[in-house]
C-alpha cells in the first residue's frame, strides 16, 4: 500500500552568464538571446509538505524582498504543475534562500524549478524530465536552465539548451549587492542605447573551445555581457566593483545577467580568496562570496516518507 510522502527536499543552483549577447526585439517584445549558462554552487532549497492549499514561506538571504503570495515563483511553480496534471491537493512550500534576490543569477527561477521538481514527486505526478523541462520554459526563460545545471548554451529567451562540453572547474568571486535590479529595466536601458537594429546574436566558437579546454585564463578572454553598459547606466556603482576587481588577480571580470551581481574568474582557489579580500576590504559590495562552477542542476536531497510508508 502506498501512503503520501511527507516531505521532499530539493535544491536548485544560481546560474551565472559566462557569455550573454542579446538583438533587437523580436515582434512578441522578448529580445532574442544568445548566451552560455553556468550553475554555481550558491543554492535554493526548496522544502514541499503535503497541504490542502498552495502556501510559501521564505527564509535566507534576501527574504525580505521576496513575495510569498501568488507573485512567487515557487507558488506559481507548483499552481502550473497541479494544473498540468489535474492534481488537486496542494502543497506548503518552504524556500530557503542562498542566491541574492534580483541579483541576475536566476534565484527565483531555481525556486521555481526545484518546486517542479519537489512537488512532481510529492504528488507522485512522475513527470518525465523533459516534461517538465516544457512547464519550466513557461515559468521563465531561466527555468529550464535551473533544471539541467551544469554549463549549457540557451538560445531563444534563453530557454532553449543545449548542454555546453565544459570541462574542469572555475572558481568565481562574486560581489553581492543588497539592492536588485530588475530585469525588464535593464532591458529597457538596453533599448535606449541601441536605437537602430542589432542582428540577432551568436557566440564565439572559440568561447565554446575555452570551455573544453578547462582553463580559466582562455575563459577570461571570452567573458561578454551585452547588459553590462545598460546595467551600469542603472547602476554606476558597479563600475567601482570592476574597478576594484580590476586590481586584483582576478583573471576577467563581468556583470552576471542583468546584475547587479559582479563576477570574476579566478586561477583557483587561492587567487579566489585573494579577489575576495581585496573586494572585501574595499567595501564596494554588500557581500562578497568564493562560488565554483559548474554544479548540478536541480536534485533531490531528501525524501522523507509518511510513518505508514
Ligand atoms: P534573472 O537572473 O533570472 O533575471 P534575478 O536573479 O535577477 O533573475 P530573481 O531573484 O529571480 O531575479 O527575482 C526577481 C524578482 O522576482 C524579485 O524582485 C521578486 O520580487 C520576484 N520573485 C518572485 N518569486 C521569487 C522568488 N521565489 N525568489 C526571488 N524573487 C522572486
Amino acid at each position: 500500500m502506498s501512503h503520501p510522502p511527507h516531505a521532499v527536499h530539493v535544491r536548485a543552483p544560481g546560474k551565472i552568464n559566462i557569455a550573454l549577447r542579446v538583438g533587437s526585439p523580436r515582434p512578441d517584445g522578448y529580445h532574442p538571446l544568445a548566451t552560455v549558462f553556468q550553475a554555481v554552487s550558491l543554492y535554493e532549497d526548496v522544502v514541499a509538505e503535503p497541504a490542502p492549499d498552495i502556501s510559501v514561506t521564505v527564509t535566507g538571504r534576501h527574504a525580505a524582498q521576496v513575495p510569498t503570495d501568488r507573485s512567487n515563483l515557487a507558488w506559481r511553480a507548483a499552481k502550473l504543475l497541479a494544473d498540468a496534471t489535474g492534481t488537486d491537493t496542494g502543497v506548503r512550500l518552504h524556500v530557503t534562500k542562498g542566491v541574492p534576490t534580483a541579483g541576475g543569477m536566476g534565484g527565483g527561477s531555481a525556486d521555481a524549478a526545484a518546486t517542479l521538481l519537489a512537488c512532481d514527486l510529492l504528488w507522485g505526478t512522475g513527470l518525465a524530465r523533459e516534461e517538465l523541462g516544457e512547464l519550466a520554459a513557461e515559468l521563465g526563460a531561466d527555468v529550464p536552465f535551473a533544471l539541467t545545471g551544469h554549463t549549457a548554451v540557451g538560445v531563444g529567451r534563453g530557454d532553449v539548451l543545449t548542454p555546453a562540453l565544459a570541462r574542469g572547474r572555475f572558481a568565481w568571486v562574486l560581489a553581492l549587492s543588497d539592492r536588485g535590479l530588475s530585469t525588464p529595466s535593464v532591458f529597457r536601458a538596453w533599448d535606449a542605447l541601441h536605437p537602430d537594429p542589432v542582428p540577432s546574436p551568436v557566440l564565439d566558437p572559440d568561447l565554446m573551445s575555452a570551455l573544453v579546454a578547462a582553463d580559466p585564463r582562455t575563459l577570461a578572454r571570452h567573458l561578454v555581457n551585452d547588459l553590462q553598459q545598460a546595467a551600469l547606466e542603472l547602476r554606476p556603482d558597479l563600475g567601482d566593483v570592476l574597478e576594484v576587481m580590476a586590481g586584483t588577480p582576478a583573471l576577467g571580470t563581468i556583470v552576471s545577467g542583468s546584475g547587479p551581481t559582479v563576477a570574476a574568474l579566478a586561477s583557483g582557489p587561492g587567487d579566489a580568496a585573494r579577489i575576495a579580500e581585496a573586494v572585501t576590504a574595499a567595501e564596494v559590495a554588500s557581500e562578497v562570496l568564493v562560488v565554483t562552477g559548474p554544479v548540478q542542476g536541480a536534485r533531490l536531497l531528501e525524501h522523507v516518507r509518511g510513518d505508514d510508508d
